[in-house]
């Protein structure tokens, strides 16, 4: 299984570095976060080093996200919470502080005052249509 000695994520897998497990597949672990934003705040990784969420295989993604579900029913169960978020950061830009990747699933309560800048814009004319025509480019369609 790949893993870098450097990353504390991968230490974490390896077991070198102790945390709050409270679930492991063969793919993936998830753990308290240790500067939880809400009490129960959560990690879930794949056991293998892997940088971001484009680096992974669709097999791997696969493997990864099918238990997303599942661990959002036990955090509502466990915490009585009443909804959510998932985080998932790519890259220091996007607020990406360990390059091992990793989804948060953070409780949230009524009035916790978590949230997140949300400043909708709008496109120019001919915008919209020239980004759709990058992505498909992209996406070699
Ligand atoms: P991010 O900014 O998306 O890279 O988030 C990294 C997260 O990892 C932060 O919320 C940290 O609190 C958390 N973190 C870093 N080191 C540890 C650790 N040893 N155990 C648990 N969580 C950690
Ligand atoms: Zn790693």
């Amino acid at each position: 299984m790949p893993q870098d000695p450097d990353c504390t994520f991968c230490r974490i897998a390896r077991g070198d570095i102790p945390c709050h497990k409270v679930h492991q597949t063969e793919h993936g672990l998830a753990f308290l976060d240790i500067g939880p934003l809400a009490e129960g705040h959560l990690l879930w990784i794949p056991r293998t080093h892997i940088a971001s969420l484009d680096d992974l295989t669709e097999s791997q993604a696969s493997d990864l996200c099918r238990s997303l579900p599942r661990l959002g029913q036990a955090l509502r169960a466990a915490l009585s919470a009443e909804g959510y978020n998932v985080l998932q950061n790519n890259g220091r830009v996007a607020g990406q502080e360990v390059m091992h990747l990793h989804f948060h699933l953070i409780p949230r309560t009524r009035g916790d005052g978590l949230g997140y800048r949300w400043r909708p814009g709008r496109y120019e004319p001919g915008r919209a249509e020239a980004l759709v025509h990058a992505f498909r480019t992209a996406l070699g369609e």
